[in-house]
Parts: structure tokens; sequence; C-alpha cells
């Protein structure tokens, strides 16, 4: 009997597996994907690593580059990246925490510049093992969370 898979399998393109549920939405905007191609998400999954599951997200026909691949690390840094060519898996990719992030990440603190007079957002990394980043305007260091993302 053949596997029935859940999320079909892709020819080209880029696979995202073991995103802690429900977090495939926010890996699409770090990613900043809109409506340029098709995009398969699945969302809570059975994982032995994460307790609410995971999520799966299959971008065809899109090479993701490692600086994109790299920012799913702030907050997905379990998250394997698959890339695929003709059917096969062509690379199994690492990510590591990008070393300076800019405007995905909004500051914590209300009165930095980058909120109060729109300057535009950069943080630095500051520890690796807490995901720390610092901001380089008010200096600011804050372990990354999902709810940093800023909104478009
Ligand atoms: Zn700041």
């Amino acid at each position: 009997m053949t596997r029935a898979y859940k999320v079909y399998s892709i020819e080209n393109g880029t696979v995202i597996d073991h995103i802690p549920t429900p977090l495939a939405l926010k890996v699409i905007s770090i990613l900043g994907l809109g409506s340029e191609g098709i995009m398969t998400i699945g969302i809570g999954f059975n994982s032995r690593k994460h307790p609410y599951g995971k999520d799966i997200l299959k971008i065809e026909n899109r090479e993701l580059s490692h600086d994109e691949t790299n920012k799913i690390a702030l907050i997905a840094p379990d998250a394997t990246i698959n890339i695929i060519k003709n059917g096969e898996v062509s690379e199994k990719r690492q990510i590591t925490l990008p070393s300076e992030v800019r405007d995905i990440l909004s500051c914590p603190n209300p009165n930095c510049a980058t909120n109060m007079l729109g300057a535009r957002k950069h943080f630095m990394l500051e520890n690796k093992e807490t995901v720390t980043y610092r901001c380089r305007y008010c200096e600011r260091a804050t372990v990354v969370n999902a709810d940093m993302l800023s909104k478009k």
C-alpha cells in the first residue's frame, strides 16, 4: 500500500517542515511571501518534538535563498529546509540565526526611533543560545518571539 500523503509532494521548490504549530503563517510573513505562486500549508500534524503539533509549508517553484531560510530560525530554530528539484531532495539545508535582521522585527521599546519616527528597524544578534537581539537605535536587547514580527 502506498503511503497517503496528507500534503501532496512538489516537483520543484522549497519544503519547510517541523515548524511548531501554529507558526506557519508567521513563517510566510517573515519570508514576505505573497501571491507569487502555489503554496501548500499543513497545520497541526503529529510531532514528537512539538507538543501542539507541527506545520509544514511547501512553496512551489521557488528555491529560497540562505538569507531567507535563516530568518525562519528566528521563530522556528528546529525547522528543516529541503530544496526539491525534479521531485528529489537536492539540498537539506541547515538554518542558523542571521547576524543582523532588518525590517521584520519590531522593537518592543515604545520610545525607540523605529516606533516614534519610523526609522528603519535594525537588530544585531547578541546571544545565539537565547535568541537575543539588540536594537541598533535604542540598544534594548530582547529575546525574539513571534509577536515581535512587524505587521506590514
Ligand atoms: Zn529600539
